[in-house]
């Protein structure tokens, strides 16, 4: 394929770049976060893409969580195509729990390895090291996480290794983001910060404008530098607790206990990883595998009876609606409302890492993410809805020319 071709890839068709293109996906951001950053005065470059680039309302995939949707965006597809469904699953064929962040369970290529075998220069930053596999398979290219950067990595960035729970996590993704694009230039950037600060703050606060003031200032040296700058989020953010300040959580494992039997169904929450500290492996979609034989109608007749519950659907009713591989999810899926989460059995969760009242995703209620750009878009086909993963798309087809 020769250099400069539309690139193919999983059945959409991307312009070659004009110019350096950064995608930036901004773990948990709720576009409230910026409306209110730009409000308070504090983020006066993201308030001019508001004003003078362009800017959306998209809908994440369900679950919505980390994984999958960094996923999709690197992808342009859901996780029907791609395989991704959740940062941990119950593998059907092993018989075995595991966690989902081995490359292998990826069906098809990223839009990142596409543009980097025609000849591009892509780099890749992610904040948690849980992500590098997924989003760097069969990429030639710079790709490291700031959990894990070497001193190589540091010393590009001017920064020490920061702790994995910190918003320095996220500012080292920034900071080495800007130094690549002043070293290296690369056609190709792709960023994706982690959720710390959105997991203990809300939108207007003091520590979630703290955040969005830094990346401001960061994506003004990108556009500084001539960069495209594409800004969407893996999912949205909200409250999960009640007047006590205590999570709103339903425990599913302890409920299908009751009336199963102990043990007799297996509840997965996609949401598990090795950092659970910010959110006790809480969240607001669950997977459920029920016993041989054992009514699945009934199981969800009674699921949707429970206060909180916003949705319980057979595996195949919810694979079509939210466009999930039905292999990897169990015989029911179950949602939360907004202010409620799903857990396994109360026993199961470690709550007492959590030093703020819980705030969590998983569910329909943090699907509406910001798609923004900081050029306008010229010929956007009249989509009823756009998605975080149209967000290459986007950027390399429908943009116009750059701001003055
Ligand atoms: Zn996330």
């Amino acid at each position: 394929m020769s250099e400069h071709a539309p690139q193919v890839v999983n059945g959409r068709r991307y312009r070659w770049m004009d110019r350096p293109l950064v995608v930036i996906c901004v773990d948990g951001c709720e576009f409230d976060y910026i409306h209110k950053a730009v409000a308070a005065g504090v983020a006066p470059f993201l308030g001019t893409m508001l004003s003078s680039g362009a800017a959306f309302e998209a809908d994440c995939v369900v679950p919505s969580f980390t994984n999958p949707n960094n996923l999709s965006i690197v992808t342009g597809v859901s996780p029907a195509v791609h395989g991704i469904c959740g940062n941990y699953f119950y593998d059907r064929e092993a018989g075995a729990e595991v966690m989902m962040n081995d490359p292998r369970y990826l069906r098809v290529g990223t839009i990142l390895a596409s543009f980097a075998a025609a000849g591009a220069k892509v780099a890749v930053v992610t904040a948690k090291d849980k992500l590098r596999a997924l989003l760097g398979k069969d990429l030639s290219g710079l790709c490291f996480s700031a959990e894990k950067a070497d001193q190589a990595m540091q010393a590009l960035a001017g920064k020490p290794l920061p702790s994995v729970y910190s918003a320095d996590l996220s500012e080292f993704v920034f900071a080495a983001g800007v130094k690549l694009m002043e070293s290296r230039r690369p056609d190709l950037m792709y960023l994706s910060t982690t959720d710390y600060v959105q997991h203990k703050a809300a939108p207007g606060s003091a520590a979630a404008n703290d955040f969005y003031a830094m990346m401001d200032r960061y994506l003004a040296r990108l556009d500084a530098l001539g960069a495209t700058i594409a800004l969407t989020a893996d999912h949205g953010m909200n409250d999960k607790f009640g007047a006590d300040g205590k999570p709103n959580a339903i425990y599913l494992q302890d409920l299908l206990d009751d009336w199963l039997g102990q043990g007799a169904a297996r509840v997965i929450l996609p949401i598990t990883d090795p950092y659970v500290v910010h959110h006790g492996a809480l969240g607001s979609f669950a997977t459920v595998y029920l016993p041989a034989g054992s009514d699945v109608d009934a199981s969800i007749a009674r699921l949707t009876g429970i206060e909180g519950v916003q949705l319980a659907a057979t595996n195949a009713e919810a694979c079509a609606r939210f466009e999930l591989p039905p292999d990897r999810l169990g015989d029911v899926i179950v949602i939360s409302d907004k202010n409620v989460v799903l857990g396994t059995s109360r026993a199961r969760h470690d709550l007492s890492g959590l030093d703020a009242p819980l705030r969590s995703h998983g569910g329909i209620s943090e699907q509406t993410v910001p798609l923004l750009f900081n050029r306008r878009t010229a010929g956007i086909p009249g989509k009823p809805r756009m998605r975080n993963y149209d967000v290459f798309d986007v950027a390399l087809n429908h943009l116009g020319a750059a701001q003055p």
